[in-house]
C-alpha cells in the first residue's frame, strides 16, 4: 500500500488509543484517514497490558466513557468478526477500613445513578463468590457486575480492523520524524520508513503516541505533559483457578488481581514508582524492563495474604512495562496550542478500559467541534504554562501514581510541587495562618486558621460581632457539634463559618487574584463577542455582563463576566482553571484573545460595611450601580472596581496591576479590620454561592447542560442571534435546589438522588449554608419537579430526606446586592 501525499487526518500511534480514534473518525464519516505506527500495531504499551476493565471511575465522564466502551465490543465483533476476548466475570473491590467502606457506599450510590447495579457485600459473601480469598479483615466488598477483562492486543486489532473496514489506511513500520506547522496550524507530518522519507499533508493530526506523546508533541513545539512511569505485574503458574473468577481490587493493600491461564495475574501500585528516564520512549518495539521484585514485594505480600494459595505458588512471568502518566492522573485529550494538532494520551493504567470512549470523544471533538460529554477534567488545556516544566510534571505524576489507590476525599489537597503561583498578598495570607488549596498551580486560601478562634478585640469591634459571641464560642470550642457528619467534615474548619458570618454582618476580604482574565479589543471585538456570548454585550462602556459561551448543542462551554472597558475593549473574567480552555474556545471562533491573568491582582471586598471601608480609602464616588465598573483610586493604588458579587453581598471585585497588589491588600486589611472585616477564603465563597444559587462551571453547568436547564435563561439575550441559540429548547430537566432534612448531613458532589424511591439524578454540588443554616444540594431533576416536592439523597450510604425549595435561599430579591447598604 502506497502512502498518500495528503490525508484528511493522520493518527500517530497504533496502540489502543490511536486505533480507536481512527475507527471513530471513520465512523463519523471521515474518509482519507491514515494511521501511522512506527512498529507493528500495539507494540508500545498496549500489547502487554493486564486487560482489566473496571466500569466505575471517580468522575461522571470517565464512567460514561467506560460504559460506552463496554457497549462497543459486541459492535466490533459484529463488524469485524474479531472478538476482543471480553470476559464479563464481574469485579470485587474490597474494603478493610471504615473509610474504605464509606468510599464503597459512596461508589455504590454513584453506581446506582448510572444503572450499574452495584451492591455492597459482606466479606463472607465475597468469599462465597471467590473461595480463594482470605476475608478476615474485609469489612465490605463492592460487587461490580459489569467489570471484567479482555485481551488488549485483540481489542486494538479489532478496532484497527473496524477502522480499515470503514476506509482507514494503516501504515506500520512508519515513524513520524517531524510535524509541519504554518502560522500556528499543523500542515502535515514527515515520516520515515526505514531509510526512506515521506511527507503527508494534513490539517488534522492526532498524537496518540502513548508514552512517546510528549516527545512527538515537541516536534511541533507543543507541550504534552506525559510522564512515562514503570508499572509491573506478575503471573503465577496455574493452580486450577477457575476462568470465571471475578477480578479483584484490594486498594487498601495497593494490589489488584484476576485469573490468567489457570493461575493468577497480580498487579500493584507501588508507593515508590520510578520514571522511565529516557529521551526516546517506545523507540524500540515491545519495550519491557527487567523484573524488579524488591519493588514489587509489598504488592506480592499483600496479594499472598489475600489469596493464601499464592504463598505456595511460583511466579512464571513478570511484566514490567512503560505507561504514560500525567500530572493529575487524568487523561490528556484535545487540541494542542497548534491548531489542528490533537492529542489522546496519558491513560494512567486505564487506557484499555477507556479506549472506546476516548475514540468517541476525540472524533466528535474533531468532527463536530465539541464532544457529547463534559471533558474539561481531561482537557489538555486544564494546566497553565507550567505544564511545560518537566520537573513539575514529573513531581506531580509520581505523586498521583503513588496515591493511585488512596481514597480521594473531595476537597483534599495534594502537596507535590507546591507552592508555584502566588498572589502578591500570599506572604500576608501565610502570616494569618492560611490553609492553602491549589488550583492550576495557584495557591489559594481555603480558610484562615486565625478565623477559627476570633480574638476578643475582633468580636467587640464595630460590625455587630458581639452578638455572635456565644454562638462562635460554642462552635470554635465545641467543633464536634458544628462539624458536618462524614466526608464533608474531613476537610473542614470552624473558620469557614466565621468567615461567612463576618461577610454577612460586616465584610469579608477574598483574594481572587487567580481569576483568569482575558482581553479582547479592536473594532470587530463587539461583533465577534456578540456571536459567541449568549448575553447581550452591546451596552455602554463600564457595563458588566454575566454570560455563557455555548456550543452548537446549546451546552455551556464557559461561564464568565464580560466588562466593557471601552467601546472596543472588553475584559473577560473566568475561573482560575478555565482561562486556557476559554481562551482556546474564543480563538477557535475567530477572536484575538490576550491572557492578562498575571497582570492584575484581584481582591473582593464584600459585605454591608464594604462601602464604609472603601470610603476610608478612596475619594471617588463609590455609589455606582450593580454590574458597573469604574476606575478608582484606593489609597495610592489605581484600581478597576467591578460591582459584582459571587457571595450575595454588596461590594466589589477590585483589580489592580500586580505590582500594587501587596500594598492594596495591606491597605484594605488596615481599613477593614476596625469594621469587623475578616480575610476569608474559598470555602466560605463556596458556601455562600450555594445559598445564592450561583452556578459553578464544570459542576452545576457543563457543555452537557444548557442555560435553560440550568436556570440561567435570564442571562440569555432575546434580541440577538448567537452560537447555540437554535438548540435552546424547552428543557425536560431543571437544576433544582434541595435542602436536606438533617443539616449535619452535607453533600459534596455526585451523591445519588431519588424521587419517589426511584433513581433520578446525582448532586452537582452541595455544601452547608452558614447564613441560612441549611444543608444545600443542587441536582438536575425532571422539569415538573416543584418546590415542596420530596426527594432522598444518598449521603455515604444513608438515605437522607430532602425537600425541593425555591431558590435562591438567601436574599431572593437580591436587595443586599442591588442597593447601597443602609
Ligand atoms: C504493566 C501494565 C499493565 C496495564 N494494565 C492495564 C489494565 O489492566 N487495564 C487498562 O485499562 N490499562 C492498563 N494498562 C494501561 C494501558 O495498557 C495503556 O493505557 C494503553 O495501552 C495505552 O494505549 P496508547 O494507545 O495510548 O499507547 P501505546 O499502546 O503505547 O501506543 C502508542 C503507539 O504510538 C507509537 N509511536 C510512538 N511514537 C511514534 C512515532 N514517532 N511515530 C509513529 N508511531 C509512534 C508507539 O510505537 C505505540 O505503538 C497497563 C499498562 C501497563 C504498563
Amino acid at each position: 500500500m502506497e502512502l498518500p501525499n495528503s490525508a484528511r487526518a493522520v493518527v500517530i500511534g497504533g496502540g489502543v488509543a490511536g486505533c480507536s480514534v481512527a475507527y471513530h473518525l471513520a465512523r463519523l464519516g471521515w474518509s482519507e484517514v491514515i494511521l501511522v505506527e512506527q512498529h507493528e500495531l500495539t507494540e508500545g504499551t498496549t500489547w502487554h497490558s493486564a486487560g482489566f476493565v473496571g466500569q466505575l471511575r471517580s468522575t461522571v465522564t470517565q464512567t460514561k466513557m467506560i460504559m460506552y466502551s463496554a457497549g462497543l465490543y459486541p459492535e466490533l465483533t459484529e463488524l469485524t468478526g474479531m472478538d476482543p476476548g471480553w470476559r464479563g466475570v464481574g469485579g470485587l473491590r474490597l474494603a478493610t477500613t471504615t473509610e474504605r467502606v464509606e468510599e464503597s457506599l459512596r461508589l455504590a450510590g454513584a453506581g446506582e445513578t448510572y444503572g450499574l447495579g452495584l451492591s455492597v457485600l459482606s466479606g463472607a459473601e465475597a468469599k462465597e463468590m471467590l473461595p480463594l480469598l482470605d476475608v478476615r479483615d474485609v469489612r465490605a466488598a463492592l460487587w461490580l457486575p459489569g467489570d471484567g477483562w479482555l485481551d488488549p492486543a485483540l481489542l486494538a486489532r479489532a478496532l484497527a480492523a473496524g477502522a480499515e473496514k470503514l476506509g482507514v489506511r494503516i501504515f506500520t513500520g512508519t515513524r513520524v520524524t517531524g510535524l509541519d506547522v504554518v502560522g500556528g496550524e499543523v500542515s502535515g507530518v514527515r515520516l520515515a520508513l526505514g531509510a526512506e522519507e515521506w511527507s503527508v499533508q494534513a490539517d488534522t493530526v492526532v498524537i496518540a503516541a502513548g508514552a512517546a506523546s510528549g516527545r512527538v508533541g515537541r516536534l511541533a513545539g507543543v507541550d504534552i505533559p506525559v510522564v512515562p512511569i514503570k508499572h509491573q505485574y506478575v503471573v503465577t503458574e496455574p493452580f486450577d483457578v477457575p476462568s470465571s473468577m471475578p477480578t479483584v481490587r484490594d486498594p487498601d493493600n495497593i494490589v489488584y488481581f484476576r485469573e490468567e491461564g489457570g493461575g493468577i495475574l497480580v498487579g500493584g501500585y507501588i508507593r515508590n514508582p520510578e520514571i522511565w528516564d529516557t529521551g526516546h520512549p517506545l523507540e524500540e518495539p515491545r519495550t519491557l524492563f527487567a523484573a524488579d521484585m524488591p519493588k514489587f514485594q509489598e504488592s506480592w505480600e499483600s496479594a499472598a495474604r489475600r489469596v493464601p494459595a499464592l504463598g505456595r505458588t511460583g511466579i512464571v512471568k513478570v511484566v514490567h512495562g512503560p505507561e504514560a502518566f500525567t500530572p493529575d492522573g487524568e487523561f490528556l485529550l484535545g487540541e494542542t496550542a497548534v491548531r489542528g494538532l490533537w492529542t489522546a494520551a496519558g491513560f494512567c493504567v486505564h487506557g484499555l478500559a477507556a479506549a472506546g470512549g476516548v475514540g468517541k470523544i476525540m472524533a466528535e471533538w474533531i468532527v463536530d467541534g465539541s464532544p457529547e460529554y463534559d471533558v474539561f477534567g481531561m482537557d489538555l488545556r486544564r494546566f497553565g504554562g507550567h505544564a511545560r516544566s518537566s520537573s513539575w510534571a514529573r513531581a506531580k505524576a509520581l505523586d498521583s501514581y503513588s496515591k493511585y489507590y488512596d481514597i480521594v476525599y473531595p476537597g483534599e489537597e495534594r502537596t507535590a510541587a507546591r507552592p508555584l503561583r502566588r498572589s502578591p498578598a500570599w506572604v500576608r495570607h501565610a502570616e494569618l495562618g492560611a490553609e492553602f488549596g491549589e488550583k492550576s498551580g495557584w495557591e489559594r486560601v481555603n480558610w484562615f486558621a486565625s478565623n477559627a478562634d476570633p480574638s476578643p478585640e475582633a468580636r467587640e469591634a464595630p460590625g455587630g460581632r458581639g452578638a455572635l459571641e456565644d454562638q462562635e464560642a460554642r462552635e470554635t470550642r465545641g467543633d464536634r457539634e458544628a462539624r458536618p457528619a462524614g466526608w464533608a467534615g474531613r476537610v473542614w474548619s470552624p473558620a469557614i463559618r466565621q468567615e461567612c458570618l463576618a461577610t454577612r454582618d460586616a465584610a469579608g476580604l477574598f483574594d481572587q487574584t487567580s481569576f483568569s482574565k482575558l482581553e479582547i479589543s479592536g473594532h470587530q471585538a463587539l461583533m465577534r463577542l456578540q456571536r459567541v456570548c449568549a448575553g447581550q454585550l452591546d451596552r455602554p462602556p463600564g457595563s458588566i455582563v454575566y454570560t455563557q459561551l455555548l456550543n452548537e448543542r446549546g451546552g455551556i462551554e464557559a461561564d464568565l463576566t464580560v466588562t466593557r472597558l471601552a467601546e472596543d475593549r472588553f475584559r473577560l473574567v473566568t475561573g482560575t482553571a478555565f482561562g486556557v480552555h476559554d481562551a482556546a474556545w474564543l480563538r477557535g471562533h475567530g477572536l484575538d484573545v490576550r491572557d492578562v491573568t498575571s497582570a492584575h491582582a484581584c481582591y473582593c471586598l464584600w459585605g454591608p460595611r464594604a462601602l464604609d471601608i472603601l470610603g476610608t480609602l478612596s475619594d471617588d464616588d463609590l455609589t455606582f450601580g450593580y454590574m458597573r465598573a469604574r476606575e478608582i483610586s484606593v489609597g495610592n493604588v489605581p484600581v478597576l472596581a467591578q460591582r459584582v458579587t459571587f457571595v450575595g453581598e454588596f461590594g466589589w471585585e477590585l483589580y489592580c496591576p500586580s505590582e500594587y497588589g501587596l500594598t492594596l491588600w495591606d491597605a484594605l486589611m488596615e481599613a477593614g479590620t476596625p469594621y469587623g472585616m475578616r480575610p476569608a477564603g474559598y470555602r466560605a465563597i463556596d458556601s455562600m454561592r450555594l445559598e445564592k444559587g450561583y452556578r459553578v462551571w464544570g459542576m452545576d453547568i457543563t457543555p452537557e447542560t444548557t442555560p435553560v436547564e440550568a436556570g440561567l435563561g435570564f442571562a440569555v439575550a432575546k434580541d440577538k442571534d448567537f452560537l447555540g441559540r437554535s438548540a435552546l429548547e424547552a428543557a425536560a430537566r431543571r437544576l433544582a435546589c434541595l435542602v436536606l432534612d438533617d443539616p449535619r448531613q452535607v453533600c459534596l458532589v455526585g451523591e445519588p438522588v431519588r424521587l419517589g424511591g426511584a433513581p433520578a439524578s446525582r448532586v452537582t454540588s452541595g455544601g452547608y449554608g452558614h447564613r441560612v443554616e441549611r444543608s444545600i444540594a443542587y441536582a438536575y431533576l425532571p422539569a415538573g419537579t416543584a418546590p415542596g416536592d420530596r426527594a432522598e439523597v444518598g449521603v455515604t450510604g444513608t438515605w437522607v430526606g430532602a425537600t425541593v425549595v425555591a431558590e435562591p435561599l438567601y436574599d431572593p430579591a437580591s436587595d443586599r446586592i442591588r442597593h447601597l447598604p443602609a
